[in-house]
């Protein structure tokens, strides 16, 4: 099929959303994960099946229907990776069945989340940190690897005196080759922004205990910090390092860092999130039932309780007896970050696949476009911007939105 957009086209292979990828010359576009994406070859003919047998579109739509109104406890998931206005379907869906509704399959990754209820966060679009930021702090993570253009869309033209400080605990980061790097272990890293905060406040630590903590010398950690004080605006980008969410004290640390360097100077912060447009059906579930995700829906009001009602928890536990997994993925992917208890309750039970890969392996798989290549609709950047994607393709008709509207119109 020829394409309907070459140029212009905006790339959802990470939360950066640059929109500016040329497909009939993605040999020029420097980045290796919007080549791959934009190759996927796209499927001509769409294949649903009900039971392992293939079926029509509309009795696997039926099949799914029926499927949730027989289940007491319905599980709703997924939705990475799917368009914004998929999303909000999603979660009507969620409402109508009385069912738990979770945004990703792990519970991990959620930390600047809790992060953010608990101290707040201080933070700013992706043109704000390029225009304004002097130095810029990559902590713990590596862009170069997961978001491959972030430091070329952070760059301005003409400034080249912009300092770059990489933290993490790798010599062989990509990241760690593009500015000042200081190495710090995992386990120290807490340490490391505790005793940071306390000299930013003019607190005294005896430098033996300063060593044995964080494996720094004091004097390391004080020039440390007059790179940090010295900046006019600085950004941190940061990932998560501890994998409980709900408890992550190193984000929690960070976001209090940025917090009190406003006081001596201006800085913001930025989780550099890999959940493709995760963050779209958190907003979407935050402006809809008060809470980002793991919600519950089985007393016909939205209830939360931290990870009480996650995709994880509530499968590790048997506490659903019926899934609707909504992805952008493939299911593999989509199931890879649950727990062995999880998997082996999710082969137990009936389940809905609806994804961009046919032959799920569910009891009911319906087949979809992929957005961008073959489907419009909206993602969230990283920066919490919303923006349209066009696709390559003229937009297949049976799409997740269209899919889940199905659902949802049959239901209600
Ligand atoms: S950096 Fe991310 S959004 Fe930009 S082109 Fe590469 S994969 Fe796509």
């Amino acid at each position: 099929m020829p394409p309907l957009f070459t140029k212009r086209l905006t790339c959802p292979a990470c939360t950066l959303l640059c929109d500016d990828v040329d497909v009939s010359a993605l040999e020029a576009v420097d980045c290796p994960k919007a080549q791959s994406f934009f190759q996927i070859e796209v499927a001509k003919d769409f294949v649903h099946h009900v039971d392992g047998k293939p079926a029509g579109l509309e009795s696997s739509i039926q099949a799914a229907v029926e499927l949730l109104q027989h289940s007491r406890a319905p599980l709703v998931c997924g939705l990475e990776n799917l368009t914004t206005q998929s999303q909000q379907v999603a979660w009507k869906i969620a409402e109508r069945s009385r069912a738990t509704l979770d945004t990703t399959m792990t519970n991990g990754g959620r930390g600047s989340i809790f992060s953010l209820q608990r101290t707040g966060k201080v933070t700013a679009t992706l043109g704000e940190m390029a225009n304004r930021s002097d130095v810029i702090v990559c902590w713990f993570c590596d862009p170069v690897k997961t978001h491959p253009r972030l430091l070329e869309r952070l760059s301005k033209p003409g400034v080249s005196n912009r300092r770059i400080l990489v933290i993490d605990d790798s010599d062989t980061s990509k990241a760690s080759r593009l500015g000042e790097h200081v190495y710090v272990e995992r386990e120290n890293a807490a340490a490391v922004l505790a005793i940071l905060r306390a000299l930013l406040v003019g607190i005294q630590i005896e430098s033996d205990r300063i060593l044995e903590t964080t494996g720094l010398e004091l004097s390391q950690l004080e020039s440390l910090l007059d790179v940090i004080t010295s900046a006019k605006y600085g950004s941190i980008i940061y990932g998560q390092l501890q994998g409980n969410s709900a408890f992550d004290l190193v984000t929690d640390s960070l976001a209090l860092l940025i917090r009190e360097l406003n006081d001596k100077t201006r800085f913001v912060g930025m989780k550099l999130r890999t959940d493709l447009n995760a963050q779209s059906a958190e907003n979407v579930l935050a402006w809809s039932s008060g809470y980002p995700f793991a919600v519950n829906f089985s007393r016909k009001y939205p209830r939360f309780n931290w990870l009480e009602y996650s995709a994880e928890t509530v499968l590790s536990r048997g506490e659903c007896d019926a899934v609707l997994l909504a992805t952008g993925v493939d299911w593999q992917s989509s199931v890879s970050g649950l727990s062995q208890a999880a998997r082996e309750q999710l082969e137990t039970i009936p389940t809905v696949a609806i994804s961009p890969v046919g032959n799920c392996p569910a009891d009911i798989s319906i087949q979809v476009g992929i957005p961008a290549l073959s489907q419009t609709g909206e993602y969230c950047r990283n920066d919490d911007v919303s923006m349209p994607l066009r696709s390559v393709q003229k937009p297949e008709a049976t799409t997740a939105e269209s899919v889940l509207g199905a659902i949802l119109t049959a239901i209600s």
